[in-house]
């Protein structure tokens, strides 16, 4: 008999998810957190009263009813939209792509004239779009793709928009309504209080062990537990033994101001690339906060450098073919399941990251 039923490898929403659903069904769980608290990029620290993302925006939006009632269980959530505001220098437009964008930024007033606009400017790419820039022009056309796609994404991923997936712009709305609305799901808020709120109870029943990495003893923490569910990256795992995969990191840098209220908004993008972060986030307006400070943080993307953290995993053509090969390697690798944004190397928000651990519980459990 082994000590424990599972090993959970990252206390992210992913294995947090997994260890809550282990318990409930009678299973002993180990959770190991290499970082010095849970959550993953989820945690939320208190700052003078203001909750504050410590990994970057994290506002919760799904269309997936199931996994919107299951966060409810744990945290009420109010009623934020993300809308965010594009600054090129200096001038002001609204995101998504949508009418209020068209209007300031092609001087059209209907959705007729706006597409009339968008559809000649489309008219330059020929076929399916190969890649990232030829996805954006045929979506809006190039003059938002000049001023509001090409720098942001080139300094968000650090290559040229000609060598990116188009998947990656697809992301976001084009609408021909007056709407800032962000996202299109139907169900979107912030955890009143932050997400931690979530995660302790996820949490609630799990032995948790923090600054404590699993590859530092990686055979003698498999030995404890008849299986293990890893949400680190899968390259790690495997020791690297078939190349490293590429991603991307950040560097937040945080200051507390003495004024009431910086932007006005919770988010807002910096799309030249002579500004070196992509966007400043100013937390209160998450939780419509009405403290006399305010908290900022701005995002500089960088390369992934040693000790650094792998946020986003560059899904081009290359890093896909490695993956490939290692999730042949994890298929194969006895009693470890892999899971989360790293373990399976895809680029899920929040609520994909649920469903996807529900649906791994009701498989395995
Ligand atoms: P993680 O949160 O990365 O958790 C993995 C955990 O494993 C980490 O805590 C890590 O320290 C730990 N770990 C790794 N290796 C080891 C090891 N060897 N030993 C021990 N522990 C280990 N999603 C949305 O829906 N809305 C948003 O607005 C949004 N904004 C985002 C903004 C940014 C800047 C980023 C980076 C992501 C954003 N996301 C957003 C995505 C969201 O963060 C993820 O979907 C979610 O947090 C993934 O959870 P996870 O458990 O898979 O991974
Ligand atoms: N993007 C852009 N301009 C913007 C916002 C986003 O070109 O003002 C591009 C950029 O390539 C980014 C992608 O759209 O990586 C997806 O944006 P999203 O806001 O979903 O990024 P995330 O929140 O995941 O960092």
């Amino acid at each position: 008999m082994k000590q424990y039923d599972y090993l959970i490898v990252g206390s992210g929403l992913f294995g947090s998810v997994f260890a809550y659903e282990a318990a409930q069904k009678g299973k002993k769980c180990l959770v190991l957190e290499k970082r010095s608290h849970t959550g993953g990029n989820v945690y939320c620290e208190n700052t003078q009263g203001i909750t504050v993302h410590k990994y970057g925006a994290h506002i919760f939006h799904t269309s997936n009813k199931r996994v919107w009632e299951y966060v409810n269980r744990f945290c009420e959530f109010n009623n934020f939209i993300n809308s965010p505001i594009a600054n090129y220098k200096g001038e002001i437009y609204n995101l998504p792509f949508n009418m209020n964008t068209f209007s300031k930024m092609f001087g059209v007033v209907t959705p007729e004239q706006a597409r009339a606009v968008i559809e000649s400017q489309r008219a330059e790419i020929k076929g399916e779009p190969k890649n990232l820039e030829e996805q954006a022009i045929s979506l809006v056309g190039r003059d938002i793709y000049e001023k509001l796609i090409k720098g942001y994404t080139e300094k968000q991923w650090g290559k040229d928009c000609r060598d990116l997936p188009p998947f990656i712009i697809k992301r976001i709305p084009v609408r021909y309504t007056y709407n800032n609305n962000y996202f299109n799901d139907r169900y979107q808020g912030i955890p009143e209080g932050g997400y931690n709120r979530i995660i302790d109870k996820l949490l609630e029943n799990a032995e948790v062990r923090l600054n404590t990495d699993f590859l530092s003893d990686k055979e003698g923490f498999l030995s404890l537990a008849s299986k293990c569910v890893f949400t680190g990256t899968v390259d790690s795992y495997f020791g690297y033994s078939l190349g490293k995969l590429g991603y991307r990191s950040l560097r937040f840098e945080s200051e507390i101001l003495n004024i009431p209220d910086f932007q006005g908004v919770a988010v807002v993008n910096y799309n030249e690339r002579e500004v070196p972060y992509t966007r400043i986030i100013e937390h209160k307006h998450f939780e419509f906060g009405t403290q006399p400070v305010t908290v900022i943080t701005r995002e500089y993307p960088e390369s992934l450098k040693e000790g650094a953290q792998p946020y986003y995993p560059i899904n081009d053509e290359e890093n896909e073919k490695l993956y490939e090969k290692y999730s042949l390697l994890a298929k194969n690798e006895k009693n470890v399941i892999f899971g989360g944004r790293l373990g399976s190397y895809k680029y899920y928000d929040m609520d994909k990251c649920i469903e996807a651990a529900l649906s791994l519980c009701e498989r395995e459990l």
